[in-house]
């Protein structure tokens, strides 16, 4: 035959004192918190906070003239862990070179910032564009114009 086991759950449970206490904490803290101003982010129309060292989506940047300061050295696709980089180069008159082609495949990169970092020129840097969406895989291949609208829209 089993043996029947009672469980003893709280000897003091029906007094008093024992559920006033925390009641009365939880309220405090329920007032204090109406009282505070709210965090809630109205996101998209505001922005979300977001660490001064953030590494977002890339720019192309451009000198006074609005060239571009990229002189196609290579030296970011050469230092990309991810091999997101394609510069083809092209030489101008003067011993000038200029990138033909410039590709820069988002979905590959991991943001490490390491191409900023590489390039001699200051013609490359992350800015703080984090929330690009799209429907397709090309879209997020971000060609020299989009990558130098991506200059104009963003300073930093
Ligand atoms: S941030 Fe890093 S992974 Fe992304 S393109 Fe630059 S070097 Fe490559
Ligand atoms: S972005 Fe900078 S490192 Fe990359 S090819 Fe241009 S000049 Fe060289």
């Amino acid at each position: 035959m089993e043996k029947s086991e009672i469980i003893v759950v709280s000897k003091n449970r029906g007094e008093k004192g024992n559920y006033v206490k925390p009641f009365l904490k939880g309220l405090g803290f329920t007032l204090g918190n109406f009282f505070t101003k709210p965090i809630t982010v109205q996101y998209p129309e505001e922005e979300t906070k977001r660490s001064a060292r953030w590494r977002g989506l890339h720019k192309l940047n451009v000198d006074e003239k609005g060239e571009l300061k990229c002189v196609a050295c290579g030296l970011c696709a050469a230092v990309c862990p991810s091999q997101a980089i394609t510069v083809v180069a092209c030489e101008e008159e003067g011993d000038h070179r200029r990138p033909e082609q410039f590709v820069l495949n988002e979905l590959r990169c991991v943001f490490c910032g390491f191409c900023q970092e590489a390039c001699p020129k200051g013609a490359i840097s992350l800015t703080r564009a984090y929330d690009y969406v799209d429907y397709s895989r090309e879209d997020f291949l971000f060609d020299i114009s989009r990558l130098k609208a991506m200059g104009e829209k963003w300073d930093c």
